[in-house]
C-alpha cells in the first residue's frame, strides 16, 4: 500500500509536469501565432508597386537584345505610371488600373490590344481588380469590344451591385458607364494570329476532348497576362489582373484572372497579389487567396507563403506559372516556377528593378 502511494504521488507530480510544459509551449506557439500577424514588423517601404507581363517558357537564348530592350522599357513605362501616382499620395487602386492600361495598350503583352485568339479567331478578354480595404472585387469575363478590360473591372466594383459580369451583358455595363470600346478588329494582331494558327496545327481532333493537364502543347499558349499588386501611403493594398487568356481556347473557357481569390486578391491585413500561369491549375489552388491565408491563418510571411503555393502547391497538382504580390509593410515578391516571368518592381527610395529571366 506504501508503496503504491508512492507511486501515485509520483506518477500525479510528473503529470502535472507534463502539463505545465505543454500550456508553455502551448502559449509560447500562440504568442508566435499572434506575434507574427499581429505586432507590428518594420515597415520595409512606406508605399510600393510591383509588376508581372506573364510567366512561362522565356529563355535568353530566345530573345534578341532589341526585343529584350522593347520588354524593359515598357514594363519601366507602366510601372513608372503607378509609381508616380503612388509617391503623389495616390491610391494603390489608381495605381493598379493606370499602369495596367499602359501594359494593356501594348502589343506585347497578352492583355488588351495585344489578346491571344479563341480558337473561333475572337478575342475574349478577362480581368479583375480587387481593394484591400473594404475586400470590395470587381471582374469581368469573355469581354470582346472593351478597350481596357481592367477600367470595366473597376467599374463593376465601384457602380455596380455585383462583383463579376461576363460577355454581352459586361459590355452593355460597359456601355452604360461610358468606357472605351473598340471594333473587333482592333485586337488583331499578326504574331497573335500565326500562333492561333500553330496551336492549330498541333492539336488532332482527338487531343481536344483529352484534359488539359494531358496536353504538354497547352502550356506555352498562354502566357503573357498582366497583372499590378500595390501598396499606398495610407497603407491600402490593391491588386489588379488582365488578359486574352489561352491562345485556342474554347467554349467559352474562362481562366483564373477574373476570378478573386484565384487570379487576384487584396486584404490589408495580408497581402496584394496578382497572378499568372495556367489558369485551370490557379483556379484549382486558389492561388491569391491561398497566399493570403497561409499568412493570415499560419503567421506565414509573404515570402514563405508565396513559396509554399508556387514552388509546391501548384507543380505538385501539375501547374505552372508566377505571382507577384506586396503586403502591407512594403516586401515585395515575385515567385515564378517557370522559366522567366516578365516584371518589375519600385520602392518608396525609387529603386526599380526589371527582371525576365530566372536570376
Ligand atoms: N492565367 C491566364 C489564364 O489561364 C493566362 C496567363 O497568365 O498568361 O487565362
Amino acid at each position: 500500500m506504501k508503496h503504491f502511494l508512492c507511486f501515485l504521488l509520483l506518477f500525479l507530480s510528473i503529470n502535472s509536469c507534463m502539463n505545465k510544459d505543454e500550456l508553455k509551449a502551448l502559449s509560447k506557439q500562440n504568442n508566435s501565432f499572434h506575434d507574427s500577424i499581429y505586432e507590428p514588423q518594420q515597415k520595409r517601404s512606406e508605399f510600393a508597386i510591383v509588376i508581372h507581363g506573364g510567366a512561362g517558357t522565356i529563355l535568353k537564348e530566345n530573345m534578341t537584345s532589341e526585343k529584350e530592350a522593347t520588354y524593359r522599357s515598357k514594363l519601366e513605362e507602366a510601372i513608372r505610371v503607378g509609381y508616380n501616382i503612388l509617391k503623389d499620395g495616390g491610391s494603390s487602386l489608381d495605381a493598379v488600373q493606370k499602369t495596367i492600361n499602359i501594359l494593356e495598350d501594348s502589343p506585347l503583352f497578352n492583355a488588351g490590344k495585344g489578346a491571344v485568339f479563341t480558337n473561333a479567331e475572337t478575342n475574349e478578354l478577362d480581368a479583375s481588380i480587387m481593394d484591400g480595404k473594404t475586400l470590395n472585387a470587381g471582374a469581368s469575363a469573355s469581354t470582346k469590344t472593351v478597350k481596357n478590360p481592367i477600367d470595366l473591372a473597376r467599374a463593376i466594383m465601384e457602380n455596380s451591385p455585383h462583383v463579376m459580369l461576363s460577355g454581352e451583358g459586361a459590355e452593355a455595363f460597359a456601355i452604360e458607364q461610358g468606357i472605351e470600346m473598340v471594333d473587333y478588329g482592333y485586337f488583331f494582331t499578326e504574331n497573335r494570329y500565326q500562333s492561333l494558327q500553330r496551336s492549330k496545327e498541333k492539336e488532332g481532333d482527338e487531343k481536344n476532348n483529352k484534359m488539359a493537364i494531358d496536353r504538354p502543347e497547352i502550356k506555352d499558349s498562354k502566357f503573357g497576362t498582366v497583372g499590378c499588386v500595390a501598396l499606398d501611403k495610407d497603407g491600402n493594398l490593391a491588386a489588379g489582373t488582365s488578359t486574352g487568356g489561352m491562345t485556342n481556347k474554347r467554349w467559352g473557357r474562362i481562366g483564373d484572372s477574373p476570378i478573386i481569390g484565384a487570379g487576384t486578391y487584396a486584404n490589408n491585413n495580408t497581402c496584394a497579389v496578382s497572378s499568372t500561369g495556367w489558369g485551370e491549375f490557379f483556379i484549382r489552388a486558389l492561388v491569391a487567396h491561398d497566399i493570403s491565408a497561409l499568412m493570415e491563418y499560419k503567421g506565414l510571411s509573404i515570402q514563405e507563403a508565396a513559396k509554399e503555393v508556387i514552388q509546391k502547391k501548384v507543380p505538385d497538382l501539375g501547374g505552372d506559372g508566377g505571382i507577384i504580390a506586396v503586403d502591407k509593410y512594403g516586401n515585395m515578391v515575385m515567385e515564378f516556377n517557370t522559366a522567366g516571368m516578365y516584371r518589375a518592381s519600385i520602392d518608396d527610395q525609387g529603386e526599380l528593378y526589371i527582371g525576365i529571366y530566372k536570376d
